[in-house]
């Protein structure tokens, strides 16, 4: 652990996800001492896309990130809405192409493991030790100006700080503050990433395509500088409740859930190499986040449906501004922790209601039939409408928030 000022908290992080991960390449370049404690015996992502918007973007870039993320990552040229049943395409205004323009960041399509690797690497460049894995964290308490988390194996590590980024089935927030009070959705979510060489040319063309039906959307962007395509259908289904990422399903039962769909949609689901099935949760988020030396991060305190495709961005930031709250905020680690929730509580409240709203925008009963749906396209896609819903979201700036 070279380099740290031992002025500076020593920070226990729970979780090597995107989350956790970003607070402490954050933390470690402000001179703090950081050891992630992650359960997992390997360090690696399972196959899926993530869209990063150019608020992520503005955090990871300004974290050293950014070529190795251009390098990686894919930028789509524009976004496209399908109709289910016809196909009937129609160009977007995109907040996304212009994202360099207007946001000063681009807008990028990455592998989960891409972005993961990239964390991982930069992290460990810092200091080679601040991961560990087997690290089960079950759980956390403070004792005076302590913390101590237990591992699953009985050891205990102690630090001046803990921070909960342990996903949406948190241990820390269970013991912090009790049962989840998760409710189904109703809808689930089939993943998969497909090699853009097994489908035809006007399906591996650089857009995010965003098919809408009654019920049931589907979204497709490329990977991996085009050589992957991303594959996320949602759908109304009720028996559906396992919320993992790890849950594998079949191409013939994704294919029966999508069977009126448009041919296109079926080539697609054809061509993945293995879906996986996702149950999507509702919660409300948390009212706390934080006791004394102990926070919650990301997922772990505010998971979303993925609607608005930010949950990770909502993450991303977490991380940032918490560091910058433990480096620049006064009154100790316990009052830097206070103003680091109050700080992020009502911008991730809104993703939360945001994506609960898209969920219904994007399945609504007005899409069943073309015309109808041609009518609605234009009136929640046009211009104005996409502005209201991401300009708040894609102007955020890590760095410009007052600690
Ligand atoms: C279908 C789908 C599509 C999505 N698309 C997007 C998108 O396009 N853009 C976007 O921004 N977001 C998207 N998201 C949301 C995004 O994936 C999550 O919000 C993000 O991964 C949350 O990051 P996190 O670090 O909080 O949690 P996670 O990434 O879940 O990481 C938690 C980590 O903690 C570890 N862990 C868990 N328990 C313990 C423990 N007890 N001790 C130690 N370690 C532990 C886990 O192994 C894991 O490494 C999507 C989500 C879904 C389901």
């Amino acid at each position: 652990m070279q380099g740290h000022d031992t002025r500076k908290s020593h920070v226990l992080i729970a979780g090597a996800g995107l989350g956790g991960l970003t607070a402490a390449l954050a933390l470690l370049r402000r001179g703090f001492p950081v050891r992630v404690l992650e359960q997992a015996s390997e360090l690696r992502e399972l196959g899926a896309g993530i869209q990063l918007s150019a608020n992520a973007n503005r955090a990871l870039f300004k974290l050293g990130l950014g070529d190795v993320l251009t390098g990686v990552a894919s930028t789509a040229n524009g976004k496209r809405i399908r109709l289910w049943n016809t196909g009937q395409t129609w160009p977007l205004f995109d907040l996304g192409a212009q994202s360099v323009a207007h946001y000063g960041y681009p807008y990028l399509t990455i592998y989960r493991a891409d972005l993961h690797a990239a964390l991982v690497d930069a992290v460990r460049a810092l200091d080679p030790l601040a991961i560990e894995l087997n690290a089960k964290v079950e759980t956390a308490r403070q004792e005076g100006e302590a913390v101590i988390a237990t591992l699953a194996d009985g050891t205990t590590r102690r630090g001046d700080v803990l921070i909960g980024a342990d996903g949406v089935h948190s241990r820390i927030r269970a013991g912090l503050f009790g049962a989840d009070d998760a409710v189904f959705s109703g809808t689930m979510a089939w993943r998969g990433v497909i090699p853009a060489s097994r489908l035809p040319a006007h399906l591996r063309e650089p857009y995010a395509v965003n098919w809408v039906g009654p019920g049931a959307h589907v979204i497709h962007y490329p990977l991996r500088r085009g050589e992957l395509v991303n594959f996320v259908g949602i759908l109304e289904r009720d028996d559906w409740q396992v919320e993992s990422w790890t849950q594998r399903g079949s191409v013939q039962e994704c294919l029966a859930d999508f069977a009126q769909w448009h041919d296109d949609v079926h080539t697609l689901i054809r061509a993945l190499d293995q879906p996986f099935k996702w149950a999507l949760m509702l919660r409300e988020p948390l009212p706390v986040w934080t006791r004394g030396r102990i926070a919650l991060l990301g997922d772990a305190c505010h998971p979303t449906l993925p609607m608005l495709a930010s949950g990770a961005a909502m993450a991303i930031e977490d991380g940032y501004i918490l560091a910058r709250c433990l480096d620049e905020a006064s009154g100790g680690p316990a009052a830097a922790l206070a103003r680091y929730e109050a700080l992020r509580k009502d911008r991730t409240a809104r993703v939360v209601r945001g994506s609960a709203e898209n969920a219904r925008r994007f399945h609504n009963p007005a899409l069943a039939h073309a015309d109808g749906a041609a009518a609605y396209v234009d009136r929640e896609w046009n211009e104005e409408r996409i502005r209201e819903r991401y300009e708040w979201l894609f102007t955020y700036d890590v760095d410009a928030i007052e600690v």
